[in-house]
């Protein structure tokens, strides 16, 4: 049988740019069809912009930092239009480079949504055509959901933002709640406090950040309390009611909070709906995602799926790690698995959280004797600076071969430490290759070579 392209990829973001890019290289046909942006969720609605954000919340702090080191900028103000405004430029610009590189590896790009026909078959909803391809890839990525659960659904829920909306409000709340208590709620809640927002973070759980180590979450918590946020745990929302200008929210706690915004950042699902997957024998888990095997591939043979549509890692490096992977397992003749291990994450809170490895928790779980090294201390710049944010750093090591199972960093330029040190764990390093490396003086980082006295040790509960 004849097909238009060797490849059809739904979705331009991540994983659907760097597979048709590569797949493309090899010689192959490949159309990619996307139907709003190129660059999808982190180019458009999700990393990039919401590190700009970061960034812009940061300057409060900095400027107040500043006075203690003789500077004064006199009344210093924030406007929220000029911020969203540039942020929009610089991702407009983006979304032309991602088009035109993919343009340039002879990709033919469709704006328009691609749904399913049969195995074989796209049909395009806008052109009305009908493309066929011999290999499909789903990257349609994920979205917010606004479902908090059957048992959970709020009157009032569709008054609520989610990120997606938090990137194009015309004004700044000057107050917001903010549901969840994962990566997006955190992130937004700092964003919006170091903007000037009173921030309310709703929460059901006892901490924040559940499956972190729990040494971060407790010192993320506490920065939180130190810093002014209002973090309400054990709390839901049960109504939502819009009066006047204003949102009034009713939680399980009793009372209602009167506030200009709610946002929902209790998850994301996958992009399937209406995909008609089930049309080319594509099964799908319970939460909607594109169930795959260790190398991507999807129950129909031919057809693999990436990114955060198969629920596996939510990450942009591991979307492009994926996407990687398939086109030397579809194309090159060379089969990859994906590699999951030893992913580091951050979270973009103030200061930032870093992490790679096992938590103190889980290292037990898995059966393995530990020793811990931790150390906590005032980082140099906010001497001056008057500040009480503190740094928080761990290492986890197993006490029995002395390998390093995990580092957790709560603290300025968490993220950019992490990212090397999880080229320290990959390579296996131990204790003593820390204990041996000479520090680099006066930085933050040099303490995780530096920590020579051991915390505490523990024993698994079950051994193994
Ligand atoms: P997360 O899975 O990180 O967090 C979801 C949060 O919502 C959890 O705190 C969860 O609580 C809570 N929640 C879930 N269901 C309900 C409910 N019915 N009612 C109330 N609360 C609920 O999702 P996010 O949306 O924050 O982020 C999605 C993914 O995107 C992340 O997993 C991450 O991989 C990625 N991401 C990465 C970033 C980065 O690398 N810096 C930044 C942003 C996103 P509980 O813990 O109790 O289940």
């Amino acid at each position: 049988m004849k097909f238009d392209f060797d490849l059809f990829v739904i979705g331009g973001g991540s994983g659907g740019v760097r597979a048709s890019r590569m797949a493309a290289a090899t010689g192959a046909r490949v159309a990619l069809a996307e139907e709003y942006r190129m660059g999808g969720t982190c180019v458009i609605r999700g990393c990039i912009p919401k590190k700009l954000l970061v960034y812009a919340s940061q300057f409060s702090e900095n400027i107040r930092d500043a006075k203690g080191y003789g500077w004064d900028f006199g009344d210093c103000k924030f406007d929220w239009p000029t911020l969203i405004a540039n942020k929009d430029k610089e991702i407009a610009r983006l979304e032309g480079l991602y088009t035109k590189n993919v343009m340039a590896a002879g990709v033919t790009i469709l704006q328009d949504r691609a749904v399913f026909e049969d195995e074989h078959t796209l049909r395009l909803l806008n052109s009305g055509k009908l493309v066929t391809a011999e290999k499909i890839l789903i990257a349609t990525g994920n979205r917010p959901t606004r479902e908090m659960g059957t048992s959970h659904v709020i009157p009032g829920g569709e008054l609520c933002i989610t990120s997606d909306e938090a990137f194009h409000l015309k004004e700044m709340p000057k107050r917001i709640l903010i549901a969840g208590g994962g990566y997006i709620a955190l992130e937004f809640a700092h964003i919006f406090h170091g903007l000037g927002s009173h921030v309310s973070l709703v929460y059901r759980g006892d901490k924040p950040l559940r499956g972190f180590d729990e040494d971060l979450r407790e010192a993320l918590c506490t920065s939180m309390q130190t810093r002014g946020l209002d973090v309400m745990l054990g709390c839901e929302f049960t109504k939502v009611e819009k009066r006047g200008n204003c949102l009034h929210a009713e939680t399980n706690k009793g009372g209602v909070i009167e506030c200009d915004q709610i946002m929902l950042a209790i998850g994301r699902q996958p992009n399937t709906m209406a995909l008609h997957v089930e049309k080319a024998g594509v099964e799908l888990g319970k939460k909607g995602e594109v169930k795959v095997d260790d190398y991507s591939r999807t129950s129909a043979a031919h057809i693999y799926a990436v990114g955060d549509v198969t629920d596996r890692v939510q990450l942009t490096p591991v979307a492009i790690h994926e996407a990687m992977c398939f086109v030397e397992t579809a194309f090159k003749g060379n089969p990859v698995k994906p590699d999951h291990a030893h992913i580091p994450s951050a979270v973009f809170t103030t200061p930032e959280i870093g992490t790679v490895g096992l938590s103190e928790e889980k290292a037990l779980f898995k059966g393995h004797s530990i020793d811990i090294y931790k150390s906590s201390f005032r980082p140099l710049l906010h001497t001056l600076g008057g500040s009480d944010v503190r740094t928080m750093m761990k290492l986890v090591v197993d006490a029995k071969t002395d390998r390093v199972l995990g580092c957790h960093i709560f603290g300025d330029h968490a993220a950019e430490i992490i990212q090397i040190v999880a080229v320290a764990l990959k390579l296996g390093v131990t204790k003593k290759d820390l204990d041996s490396t000479m520090a680099l003086h006066p930085t933050a980082a040099e303490e995780l070579v530096t920590m020579r006295t051991k915390s505490y040790s523990k024993e698994p509960a079950k051994p193994g």
